[in-house]
């Protein structure tokens, strides 16, 4: 008999303008654990609140990332796929965990922390947040989180909470286990620091091939003069290119720029085809995608029918026990 699969959940902000690094870095690693868990993957918009203030950027968002998940390959029949908001009563969770969860617990994290150490404002969202993520985790029964290292103490706050909430009623809420991702790679940008949208030096993952080109021949490079020899080991161009080609093609075109005679150019025009290889149908599928309103909007309906099924059982369960009938 086969045994029934792990259940594992990841939330996206939506963003809008995805690179290359949140494709390699987040979705791609994402959509690999489909293969092997029952995933369930949100769009965390009730997340974004605590930050913008853009109420119609944030409902563009939430379809640019609906077009993203289907342009990447995420099969919506076998997966869940929905819009936090869809289901109001993560946030009627996050109140029953708030009653049984101490300040203390909150004021040791991360993000609270780093931005009192900033001296920002914190409204009560981004000091509250935590809970929001455990009630987002413990909502739909949840068994694994995939967290980089840095994120395990959310899936621990989140467990922490379920276990006072168990404590107080009585076995209610799946303890989820942190699935820790192995060290995900950096993706360099165009300037050879961490590719980010604030340092402007980002790759974006479906712009048109001409912007394509245009950004990859920015690439900041040294200034060897065309007949010198170049080592493509250590360069930026060579440290995406590796991500994009196979080692065959890298070692030749490795080869050809030690020889000498090969300018940064052709090299970068290279690694321009390598991308667009890539990303083309991918970009082709989100392109489609996007403009297919209907479309998007039917993906985000039968995701929230499937996510209120699981929801509505466990918002049942949890309202009984606390005493509310
Ligand atoms: P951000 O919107 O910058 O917080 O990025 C969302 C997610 O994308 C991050 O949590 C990372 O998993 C991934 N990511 C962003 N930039 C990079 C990068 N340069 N290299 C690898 N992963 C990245």
């Amino acid at each position: 008999m086969s045994q029934k699969k792990k259940r594992s959940l990841t939330g996206l902000k939506p963003t809008g303008n995805l690179h290359l690094g949140n494709y390699l870095g987040a979705l791609r690693p994402a959509l690999e654990l489909s293969k092997s868990y029952d995933c369930i993957y949100f769009i965390a918009d009730l997340h974004s609140l605590t930050q913008t203030r853009d109420a119609q950027a944030l409902a563009s968002q939430v379809l640019d990332q609906v077009a993203t998940w289907l342009a990447i390959g995420l099969d919506t029949d076998k997966h869940i796929l929905f819009r936090q908001s869809d289901v109001p009563s993560v946030t009627e969770l996050t109140w029953y965990l708030s009653c049984v969860t101490g300040h203390g617990l909150l004021e040791k994290a991360h993000a609270f922390k780093d931005a009192q150490a900033k001296g920002q404002e914190v409204n009560m969202g981004t000091f509250c947040y935590p809970i929001l993520m455990a009630a987002d985790i413990l909502l739909y029964d949840t068994d694994v989180v995939p967290v980089g290292k840095d994120q395990k103490q959310h899936v621990e706050m989140a467990r922490d909470m379920a276990g006072s909430l168990n404590a107080a009623y009585g076995e209610l809420l799946v303890l989820p286990e942190p699935l820790i991702q192995e060290e995900v790679m950096l993706i360099p940008g165009l300037d050879g620091r961490k590719m980010s949208k604030s340092y402007n030096n980002e790759v974006p993952l479906f712009c048109d091939e001409k912007t394509l080109r245009k950004k990859l021949m920015s690439l900041k490079t040294d200034s060897t003069g065309m007949e010198e020899p170049k080592a493509l080991d250590g360069s930026t161009v060579g440290d995406l290119f590796k991500l994009f080609a196979t080692k065959a093609q890298y070692d030749d075109l490795s080869a050809r720029l030690a020889k000498g005679g090969m300018g940064w150019g052709h090299a970068k025009e290279e690694l321009f085809v390598a991308i667009n290889d890539h990303v083309k149908e991918m970009r082709e599928r989100y392109v489609a995608c996007r403009k297919d309103e209907a479309l998007l909007q039917r993906e985000l309906a039968k995701g929230a029918e499937k996510a209120q099924a699981v929801a509505s059982q466990t918002i049942k369960r949890v309202r009984q026990a606390v005493g509310l009938r």
